[in-house]
């Protein structure tokens, strides 16, 4: 039996509603106690880890990751994308399907499981196709994905455009007791566009990506929910008009649910014009400083480092995404963690894949725009990381209640620190956050109760039962 104590710490479970000092005790890589007087109680052979002054919570959550594995191990493998994770907080992952070959089979998804379990440091689920070949035209086989142990299904990365495909691909899903997670992208809208489809696409020369091409797709997903039962997760949500559409059916009690990732509510698409042009424009109070200060990162004007899909959009819609966020209609927090090789990336900006890491970066700009605004206080910002993605997935992970796995993160909210990509385990490199002064970081990452990463400022590592994993 191997047992270990934190002491001292605040401690978050949003789960059970709990946020007081106490201490949290792990046994053989579950939580056996949660409470103010468990150091007197436990044996002094336990192994004990001093956390005051930080917050406890449940391990975090990211239901959006690209992995890459297989077929894409340039980019990222799943050690190296679950090793950043770790750093980042998190502890366990939903990887998309838009793998190669797209995880379309039972064969794909048990091969992922086993190298999961194998090479990854912190928990893996997987989320399966809806289509074969993730080409929108045929459905892909739900129930033996199911049966292999997909959490979820979605053609992220591409969307069916077919809304008789969707219909069935729902009821399919309901049959399965599987949410439907969706890439809300009307191609006939979006066609070609590679930015959003305002002033700074015209000022720049590039083909606009209008927000119409996200909301058609979003009220679809709100019908086809409506019309069949089934839980519809809309994914990284980035325009106004969505959060109004969201915000709208949840209060007609429609199964639908929305994520949002922090590039949507940090950025615009003024920083594709270089950061000169994002500071004076919109980037006034993204540090609660004013543009003229010394301590902004830069970067040039078409940095591919910026353009993902969705797109970065106007000042607007980042309002409205970090209200939507507040006001509990987005309900979860996630990355789209999307890692390229940089070949890929320093090329036009036309011609760039679409995407950007996050792993390592997501928790402290969470923070600093919900938390550090008190747009949302701590505990309702860690659940939207933590017990929200877990319910929408059936997960049992996700809170600190007793005889839960001890997947848990060791976070300090206030602590200053400044992103390089040369010092992220990711493979890739390509983050638009390169020199930002960041405020708040996860210090301790633990997975079944074994210390998988820990800031290298601490004292001396606490590895406990490997075996366990
Ligand atoms: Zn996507």
């Amino acid at each position: 039996m191997s047992s270990l104590l934190l002491t001292g710490g605040r401690v978050i479970d949003p789960a059970s509603r709990f946020d007081a000092p106490a201490d949290v005790l792990i046994r053989d890589g579950k939580i056996v106690a949660v409470g103010a007087d468990i150091a007197k109680r436990v044996d002094s052979d336990t192994e004990r880890v001093d956390v005051s002054g930080l917050v406890v919570c449940p391990g975090l959550i990211d239901l959006h990751v690209h992995l890459r594995e297989p077929g894409q191990s340039a980019k990222e493998t799943i050690a190296t994308g679950t090793q950043a994770a770790a750093r980042g907080g998190f502890t366990t992952l939903v990887c998309m399907p838009n793998t190669s070959p797209a995880i379309d089979n039972a064969g794909t998804v048990a091969l992922i499981r086993d190298k999961a379990a194998r090479d990854g440091i912190v928990n893996v689920f997987v989320a399966g196709a809806i289509t074969k070949g993730i080409a929108g035209e045929e459905l892909a086989p739900i129930g033996s994905l199911k049966q292999a142990g997909v959490v979820a299904i979605t053609d992220d990365g591409h969307c069916v455009q077919n809304n008789e495909l969707m219909r069935r691909a729902l009821e399919y899903a309901k049959m399965f007791d599987l949410p439907v997670m969706d890439h809300c992208q009307d191609y006939a809208l979006v066609s070609d566009g590679v930015m959003h489809e305002g002033y700074w696409s015209t000022a720049l020369g590039l083909r606009g990506w209008p927000a119409s091409g996200e909301d058609m797709i979003v009220a679809r997903n709100i019908l086809l929910a409506e019309l069949t039962g089934t839980h519809v997760h809309c994914q990284h949500l980035s325009t106004a008009r969505s959060v109004e559409l969201l915000r709208a059916a949840k209060k007609r009690g429609v199964t639908i649910s929305g994520e949002a990732c922090p590039h949507h509510f940090t950025l615009t698409d003024a920083a594709i014009a270089g950061s000169e042009k994002f500071w004076s424009a919109d980037g006034k109070g993204v540090f609660g400083v004013d543009s003229s200060a010394d301590c902004l990162p830069s970067w040039p004007v078409y940095d591919t480092n910026f353009k993902m899909n969705p797109p970065l959009r106007s000042a607007r819609d980042r309002e409205a995404i970090l209200e939507g966020l507040a006001d509990g209609t987005i309900d979860v927090l996630c990355s789209d963690h999307a890692p390229h090789c940089d070949y890929e990336k320093e090329v036009e900006f036309d011609y760039a894949p679409f995407g950007i890491t996050g792993l390592e970066t997501e928790l402290a700009l969470s923070l600093m725009q919900l938390y550090h605004t008190r747009r949302l206080s701590l505990s309702d910002m860690i659940a939207k990381f933590t017990v929200a993605p877990a319910r929408i997935l059936r997960l049992s992970k996700g809170t600190l209640s007793v005889g839960a796995d001890a997947d848990v993160t060791v976070l300090d909210p206030d602590r200053p620190w400044v992103f390089h990509r040369e010092d992220s385990a990711s493979k890739s490199r390509n983050s638009p956050f390169e020199g930002w002064p960041m405020k708040g970081k996860a210090v301790m990452t633990m997975v079944r109760g074994s210390i998988v990463w820990r800031e290298e400022t601490e004292p001396a590592n606490v590895q406990l039962n490997s075996a366990n994993r």
